[in-house]
């Protein structure tokens, strides 16, 4: 049964302060992207990668990907990551038609063990539809109105924070988004309006997603104490 990955990679990556595009920005001496989709083929059953890049960058995102071999393709991103998604999702499908499972993986989460991706991919064999890594939430977390003032306090037991691959069959991710209206910040969210179970699988800190300086900075830490760009747990 074969497998796509879809990397909306197409951000400006104001957050992080860089001139480049996010996905261009180097850690531990390459760009995110790179890492992000070694890491994906790392992983053994991605057949096909599609990154939808900023497409005022396309021709430079291609030359980063090329030395990765011919399962990675590369399409102009759209104005918001949904609609970049769909982009490379229908891309996709070009390439491999008989496709049964899609992953969705930022580019931001550049350090992503295989064994998350791995263990995504198995669940959506397994039988579930939508599948989703998590960490469960350390900070205690508060909704607050427009003036900042808390209007509520969530039980933390019942949070989770979400992470990347978020894996679908291909046809409930097809679904989704033919119905989406409006962007959504993840792809399971989209799924979950369809009234769809979205199930969980354990996340990994590494997974992280790199979005500030702040980030940037402790995953150079993190990589030069572990001595290594992937880590193969
Ligand atoms: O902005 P945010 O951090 O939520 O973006 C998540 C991912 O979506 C990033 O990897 C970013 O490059 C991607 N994105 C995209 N197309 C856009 C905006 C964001 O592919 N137009």
């Amino acid at each position: 049964m074969s497998v796509v990955a879809l990397v909306p990679a197409a951000g400006r990556g104001e957050r992080l302060g860089a001139a480049a595009p996010k996905a261009l920005v180097p850690v531990h001496g390459e760009p995110l992207l790179v890492h992000a989709v070694r890491g994906l083929l790392a992983a053994g059953s991605v057949r096909h990668v599609v990154v939808a890049a900023p497409p005022d960058h396309l021709d430079a995102v291609a030359a980063l990907l090329t030395p990765l071999g011919a399962a990675v393709h590369v399409v102009a991103g759209g104005p918001d990551r949904t609609e970049s998604v769909r982009r490379a999702l229908e891309a996709a499908l070009s390439f491999a038609p008989d496709a049964h499972v899609a992953l969705v993986h930022d580019a931001a989460r550049a350090f992503t063990p295989a064994s998350v991706v791995r263990s995504v991919v198995d669940a959506v064999l397994a039988g579930a539809p939508a599948v989703i890594p998590v960490l469960p939430v350390t900070d205690t977390i508060k909704r607050v109105d427009a003036a900042g003032h808390v209007v509520g306090t969530p039980d933390r037991s019942r949070l989770r924070a979400v992470q990347t691959p978020q894996g679908f069959t291909v046809d409930l991710l097809r679904r989704a988004h033919a119905a989406a209206e409006g962007a959504a910040t993840d792809d399971a969210g989209l799924v979950e309006r369809l009234g769809q179970t979205v199930a969980t699988v354990p996340g990994h800190p590494l997974a992280m997603k790199i979005t500030t300086p702040f980030d940037l900075a402790v995953a150079e830490a993190v990589l030069a104490a572990a001595g290594t760009g992937q880590e193969e747990t």
